[in-house]
């Protein structure tokens, strides 16, 4: 298997972990050796409710007897996706009341900066430095390292970054200026966190530009930084707001949601101005909706601030840690050493402790369990790392 893997499976890097899995369930999967790892970043924050949930498998299940594809998205009439965006919206501000569903957080990045350009009538996109929302050709117009973006110019025009969490530079947003796009927490940048009285200056900047401001909680939503949605923390309301990632319960599922105000100029002039043959997959939504169930109904945000305050304590036993930025069960360990991170990987890895490392910050490692992370696997944790 490991021949084929590197012959017929295109590659990302010279240094695959080539781990084979065999299953998954809860917080832990299993290699075809038999050796169980404890999963420490949940698929890069995805796997919210843990491995092989039996109440989202049988909502595939029974979706897939059903019907699967049935033809792109916004024809027909699909239970799944109509109930899925009635209850995502039962939690959101009155103000995101539309839902355009997608297959990734990718693409809920391209949609939103499509929207947001045809219905301001700007030209100019803002992002921040160190800013990470995808790898296609839009979505990495909207980050700063240029090692990326040189690679693959040109990328879009009339686009600009500012630098996370300084007011002074909220001037740089304009008139001319169609949106902002915005991690609230900033993950691969290695969980950089701003102040609520920052994310009010810049809401209020948008406000007196006319300027859009789309919040990418891709990584951030569903539970995972302690409420169901980033935003919350910070008592504001993004005009245009992205999900993905956990958004599908393991499924390939995205969205961008806006005021239907907003979202309607997709309509017209072009009509059909943005589409997708799978985006919505009703598979997907089934088990997205099955997903979203079990986060507020049984409230997990609370367990990740609870567990995940207390899991930063354990952590800091690690040896040579400098740092621990946290919202969560969004964490990042930052030894402030490369060569060092990479060894405690390593290392964490021997003892059957599955995490990562960040793109923007290799010096510190990633920590986002999955937010059924409890009490008992904290002992275990404990355990593991006294050896
Ligand atoms: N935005 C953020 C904040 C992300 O973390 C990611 C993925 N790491 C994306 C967008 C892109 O999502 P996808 O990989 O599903 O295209």
């Amino acid at each position: 298997m490991k021949k084929s893997f590197y012959k017929y499976i295109a590659q990302t890097s010279d240094a695959p972990l080539a781990l084979e899995i065999e299953r998954a369930e809860g917080i832990y999967f299993y290699d075809t050796f038999g050796k169980k790892y404890l999963d420490l970043i949940a698929g890069i924050s995805v796997c919210n409710m843990g491995h092989s949930h039996p109440a989202i498998i049988n909502a595939v299940k029974e979706q897939a007897e059903k019907y699967m594809h049935l033809m792109v998205y916004g024809e027909l009439i699909q239970k799944p996706q109509v109930e899925l965006a009635e209850k995502l919206c039962s939690f959101l501000p009155a103000s995101l009341n539309s839902v355009f569903f997608v297959n990734s957080g990718s693409e809920a990045v391209e949609g939103a900066l499509k929207l947001a350009k045809r219905y301001s009538g700007r030209k100019e996109l803002i992002h921040f430095e160190n800013a990470y929302h995808g790898s296609s050709h839009g979505a990495m117009s909207m980050m700063s390292n240029e090692t990326y973006k040189n690679a693959f110019q040109p990328l879009l025009p009339d686009t600009k970054a500012i630098r996370f969490g300084l007011e002074e530079d909220l001037q740089i947003i304009t008139e001319e200026t169609a949106a902002i796009i915005a991690e609230l927490i900033q993950g691969e940048a290695g969980i950089r966190i701003a102040t609520t009285e920052y994310w009010k200056k810049l809401r209020q900047r948008c406000e007196e530009t006319g300027t859009l401001l789309i919040a990418d909680e891709i990584q951030t939503g569903l539970g995972r930084t302690g409420k169901l949605f980033a935003f919350e923390h910070y008592d504001i309301t993004p005009d245009i707001l992205l999900l993905g990632k956990a958004f599908g319960g393991g499924m390939p599922l995205g969205a961008f949601i806006a005021e239907k105000k907003i979202m309607n100029v997709l309509t017209h002039h072009p009509v059909l101005g943005h589409i997708t043959t799978f985006g919505g997959h009703p598979v997907c939504c089934a088990a997205g909706l099955a997903h979203l169930k079990l986060i507020t109904e049984n409230k997990m945000w609370k367990n990740a601030e609870m567990i995940g305050k207390k899991l930063e304590t354990i952590l800091w036993n690690i040896h040579h840690v400098k740092e621990i930025r946290r919202k969560g069960f969004m964490i990042a360990v930052d030894f402030h050493d490369k060569e060092i991170n990479f060894k405690t990987l390593y290392s964490f890895l021997e003892k059957g402790l599955f995490s990562d490392w960040f793109l923007w910050c290799d010096t510190a490692l990633r920590i986002a369990p999955p937010l059924i992370f409890n009490e008992e696997n904290l002992e275990e944790i404990e355990t593991i790392l006294k050896y």
